[in-house]
């Protein structure tokens, strides 16, 4: 779960019984969400341990001091690239897999009582319940491994992003965000706003991270990788700290997402482990 809309919701019908009872809750921490995040994760942690749900977070590290460790290994994320020729692109998603499906597989097969490099046997696999709702059915996937299945219980109940969050404001819930990590670049500027706004703290990382991969991740270039290009946390390819965010994002005429809305609106759903949206809908298309 991300602790945003759709995954609290899913952990609150858990609660309540609508859905089967879960034996665990999973957080994948990038170490980089909003506050908001993090107190609504601790409400969750709260609420669920009533009902004899653990929440428990798991982690691959802190994506952001990572990404500017020069030490680090190298792990990409989906920084947009102004490139020499003056053409734009977007640099390789590796962050999603690092910092959420690896340390969400690995607890899993820790629960199962399978750690690697052991095998799991055939046929003993976890039920994992994903907060995917009906407005976003086409991010409903399968886990890619046997020992994973995943269900989709929002979908089974036929409820969409909008009866989620009416759901978690009826229990309570009502101030849940989306979840994303903070230089996360497939914020749209509503996103960047949002952080703008509410996050004084979260805004200035993100400003001081957008300066410091401009011309590519430390330990890239300290292993002598050529970058070719700028990169850039805003997908105008502009300083963040220079862009009117109160205006529609430039470019978003040649962005395949689902509407101009979406892409001034941002995903509202965030950076889900088994199916971010983010990831498939950004093709390059952009012109310079
Ligand atoms: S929220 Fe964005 S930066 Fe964070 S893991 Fe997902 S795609 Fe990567």
């Amino acid at each position: 779960m991300g602790a945003g809309v759709q995954s609290s919701a899913v952990l609150l019908l858990a609660c309540e019984g609508v859905i089967p009872r879960f034996d665990v809750a999973l957080f994948a921490d990038t170490g980089w969400e909003p506050r908001a995040v993090y107190a609504n994760l601790a409400r969750l942690r709260a609420h669920a341990a009533k009902f004899g749900i653990p929440v428990r977070t798991v982690s691959a590290g802190n994506i952001r001091d990572d990404a500017l460790d020069p030490a680090h290994r190298f792990v990409s994320m989906p920084l947009h690239v102004l490139n020499p020729d003056g053409s734009r692109g977007l640099a390789r998603r590796q962050c999603t897999s690092e910092y959420k499906i690896s340390p969400l597989k690995k607890a899993a097969r820790e629960l199962l009582g399978y750690p690697h490099p052991r095998r799991v046997p055939r046929g003993v696999y976890v039920e994992q319940a994903i907060g995917i709702s009906t407005d976003e059915f086409t991010r409903a996937k399968d886990s890619g491994v046997k020992y994973l299945r995943n269900v989709f219980p929002l979908i089974d109940l036929g409820w969409d992003r909008t009866r989620c969050a009416d759901y978690l404001a009826e229990r309570g819930f009502g101030e849940t965000v989306k979840s994303a990590c903070i230089g996360c670049p497939f914020h749209g500027n509503a996103g960047w706003r949002w952080i703008r706004d509410n996050d004084l703290d979260g805004w200035a990382q993100a400003v001081e991270f957008d300066k410091a991969i401009r011309d590519g991740y430390p330990h890239a270039t300290k292993q002598g990788q050529e970058l070719r290009g700028k990169y850039f946390l805003h997908r105008s390819c502009r300083p963040l700290d220079e862009v009117d965010l109160d205006l529609p994002a430039p470019g978003k005429r040649h962005l395949r997402l689902a509407s101009a809305k979406a892409v001034e609106e941002d995903d509202p759903d965030g950076c889900s482990p088994w199916s971010c949206r983010s990831g498939a809908a950004v093709t390059e298309e952009r012109a310079a």
